[in-house]
């Protein structure tokens, strides 16, 4: 990354999302945004802050964060539009709840459903196409990284991705870098690892046109209260992308007041 990139990056507010999986209820999840709404540390507006909720909760969150300063978003879409697809929800249907975000390519939708890199390029087109931010996540396993493969792995990822848009299109995504070894395991890159890797994957994006070099850059896999605000810290890392912390008032907010 060049320095004044860098910089005009870094002067940006961070991106702090939240990541609920297959968790929650009507009740839990009201019980879990009244006591983000009723902390300052988001009015106080250091860190944009969303949460990415299972489909069915879309309207909730709609109903009870409208006017918030937390926005929501789900967690997954199709690659279709309309038509004879059971099952599938599709970017405009999500983006009627007035979602602002949509995950695309999670590892755990790319291991337990199979999504490849065509599918993940093609879902995050629809996102954008509906006027909403894609956050294209990215990570090598365990054994890609034992294997030396972690570059390569995750420049093909969002290598695909950036081929099927244009230099408009590409400046706004967000991508998410979550080594699948850190993701829920309790084990968090090191603050120098997750750099290096956000360093290239800077590199990839400013490759792509001037403008996508401030795409923001998300690390997510094991953050916690105790770890954010050192990997905040690293010049290349734009925010997290939080699984488990997220389900947490306390935590969540932790780790939204560190950025
Ligand atoms: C995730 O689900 O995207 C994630 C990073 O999970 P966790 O924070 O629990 O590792």
């Amino acid at each position: 990354m060049d320095s004044a990139s860098a910089k005009a990056n870094k002067a940006a507010a961070k991106l702090v999302v939240g990541n609920w999986k297959l968790h929650g209820s009507l009740a839990a999840n009201a019980e879990l945004l009244a006591r983000l709404l009723a902390s300052p540390v988001l009015a106080q507006g250091r860190a944009v802050t969303a949460v990415c909720v299972p489909f069915p909760y879309l309207a909730q969150c709609q109903q009870l964060l409208g006017g918030s300063p937390l926005a929501w978003g789900a967690q997954d879409v199709s690659a279709e539009i309309n038509g004879a697809f059971t099952g599938e929800v599709s970017a405009p249907m999500i983006g009627e709840f007035g979602s602002s975000y949509v995950l695309v390519g999670h590892s755990e939708r790319r291991a337990y459903h199979g999504e490849t890199d065509a599918l993940v390029a093609a879902k995050t087109g629809r996102v954008l196409a509906a006027g909403m931010t894609p956050i294209v996540c990215v990570g090598e396993t365990l054994a890609q990284r034992d294997a030396g493969q972690t570059d390569a792995v995750v420049e093909r990822q969002l290598g695909a991705v950036l081929a099927a848009l244009d230099v408009p299109q590409a400046a706004r995504i967000v991508v998410a870098y979550e080594p699948v070894w850190a993701i829920g395991t309790g084990k968090t890159a090191t603050r120098e690892q997750a750099q290096a890797v956000h360093e290239r994957l800077r590199a990839q994006l400013a490759a792509k046109g001037g403008e996508v070099a401030a795409v923001k850059i998300l690390y997510g896999g094991s953050v916690k209260p105790d770890n954010a605000a050192d990997l905040f810290a690293m010049p290349d890392i734009d925010g997290g992308l939080i699984g488990g912390a997220s389900l947490k008032a306390e935590d969540f907010l932790a780790i939204c007041g560190a950025a």
